[in-house]
């Protein structure tokens, strides 16, 4: 192709030579900058325009949010702000956009305003960078994989099986009930509309994957998840992307080194890969703080993630962690809205309370209550507690959820009765259980609380093109 991208351009710098790039206008100062953004960088591209060259009506035709097709020779750039520039010869208006009616001026513009038009929030600098940010942590995750001898497996988008057993599913049903076999009474069952079974879309890969594990060693998935999550929170989508490594032979300790190590990867990944973009969300983040009273204000963007890759990160039992919050000021002067004992599902107050207030760095928690862990965790020799591991960060709270995996065949029957799960839905699952187990462990990364954690966005509908929240699917 005969055009070049403007990330390419800055990289190359190719002055004195004649080159083509297409992109959205930003701004068109004094008929004569046109400050030019193609999404392949942050960066605009100054296109210098001779007035006198061109009609006025093409030129009236540049407006912010129009596509133009512009050709012309690369100088040094004589302004501040930018090494190059383009001295244009030609301009195509590829799409002209009403300045007036486009809803993108040139301002800033508050993030839940640009929730409500997500169709045009690419086009800005703060998604520019989410998205491109988003884009490297994937490329990553399979990058940390691929080295570390796990192979990517594809776990089912549609199965029957509800993993965390949390009644969150989402049922697949068929608009046409032509497909679906009657019953013998002539009628529709609608609950078994998958052409006569029930099927729903996948909580987690988790199940699927130990299978695979249990023949192939270290494996991971990494697709769509959903949740029938029918709150508003800034943390929970319907759906979501989930990181799932499922490893043989791993412990809880093996699986929490892994854990550490890999996220401490993926986040120096992206301070080298996406350097620029970061630095973009940092400056915006530091403008927002100021605002705040001084000993409010969270650590800079940069730093917090350069901490992160630098110290280890703090490990504590769930019956330490209770310890803490029974101490704290916020429990005794009654701050928290849930109230905290031994054995209640740690609440996002009390994960941030421990991460920010207590610790100030990332922190994994382990053995948790058995009651409130699903079924297919690792019980241990206390016959109370599980062999999970969370993991908090500032800002977010979990953002890790693994554990080791209950490989003894006769605890783990025992366990899926005493949750009221049917045996035989999951014949296949105590298969690997009776035939040739071992010892192994997972765990599961939220993706966007990962994309939230390294772009410091606060809710995670900005850090995925498309959120799916109660009521929010038109596109
Ligand atoms: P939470 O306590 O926040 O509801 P969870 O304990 O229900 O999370 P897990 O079942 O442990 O979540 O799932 C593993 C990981 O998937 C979580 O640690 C989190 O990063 C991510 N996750 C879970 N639910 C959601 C959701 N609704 N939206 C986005 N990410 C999610
Ligand atoms: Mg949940
Ligand atoms: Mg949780
Ligand atoms: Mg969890």
């Amino acid at each position: 192709k005969n055009e070049i991208s403007i990330a390419d351009l800055y990289k190359i710098q190719p002055i004195g030579r004649e080159i083509t790039i297409s992109g959205w206008v930003r701004t068109f100062r004094s008929n004569r900058f046109i400050a030019l953004n193609d999404g392949s960088t942050a960066a605009n591209f100054q296109c210098v325009v001779d007035f006198e060259k061109f009609e006025d009506s093409l030129l009236k035709r540049i407006t912010t949010g129009s596509c133009v097709r512009v050709k012309g020779i690369v100088t040094k750039s004589l302004g501040k702000g930018q090494p190059i520039e383009l001295q244009v010869q030609t301009i195509e208006i590829l799409g002209d956009s009403d300045a007036e009616k486009y809803p993108l001026q040139p301002k800033k513009h508050s993030l839940e305003f640009l929730r409500e038009i997500a169709h045009l929030r690419p086009r800005t600098t703060t998604f520019g960078a989410i998205f491109r940010i988003r884009h490297h942590l994937a490329f990553a995750i399979h990058e940390y994989f691929n080295k570390n001898g796990f192979f990517y497996i594809h776990s089912p988008i549609i199965t029957a099986s509800d993993a965390e057993g949390a009644g969150e599913m989402f049922n697949v049903s068929v608009l046409d009930k032509r497909n679906i076999p009657l019953t013998e009474n002539g009628e529709v069952d609608y609950s078994k509309d998958f052409f006569g079974k029930e099927a729903n879309l996948t909580v987690s890969g988790q199940l699927e994957a130990e299978l695979l594990a249990m023949g192939l060693g270290k494996v991971y998935t990494f697709g769509p998840t959903f949740r029938a999550e029918n709150s508003n929170t800034a943390r929970h989508l319907a759906e979501f992307w989930m990181i799932e490594p499922e490893m043989a032979f791993y412990e809880l300790k093996d699986n929490m080194d892994l854990a550490e190590d890999f996220l401490k990867y993926i986040i120096k990944y992206a301070l080298t890969h996406a350097a620029d973009d970061l630095a973009i969300l940092d400056q915006r983040l530091a403008e927002e703080e100021k605002s705040k009273p001084a000993d409010q204000r969270s650590m800079p963007l940069l730093e917090k993630l350069k901490f992160v890759t630098e110290n280890a990160f703090q490990r504590i039992t769930y019956t330490e962690a209770i310890d803490i919050l029974l101490q704290s000021p916020y429990h005794k002067k009654k701050k928290f809205q849930f109230p905290v004992e031994w054995g209640i599902d740690l609440q996002s107050e009390h994960e941030r309370y421990l991460v920010e207030k207590h610790f100030n760095s990332p922190v994994i928690i382990t053995d948790y209550p058995a009651a409130i862990k699903a079924f297919y965790m690792r019980l241990n020799d206390d016959g109370k507690t599980v062999r999970a591991m969370d993991i908090l960060v500032p800002g977010i709270g979990e953002i890790v959820g693994g554990s080791q995996r209950e490989e003894r065949y006769d605890v783990l029957l025992s366990k899926i009765r005493q949750f009221g799960i049917s045996e035989e839905s999951l014949w296949w699952y105590l298969d690997t259980r009776r035939f040739g187990t071992c010892p192994h462990s997972g765990f599961g990364l939220g993706f966007e609380r990962l994309v939230q954690f390294v772009t410091g966005m606060s809710n995670i509908r900005d850090v995925i093109p498309f959120p799916r929240t109660p009521g929010n699917c038109e596109f």
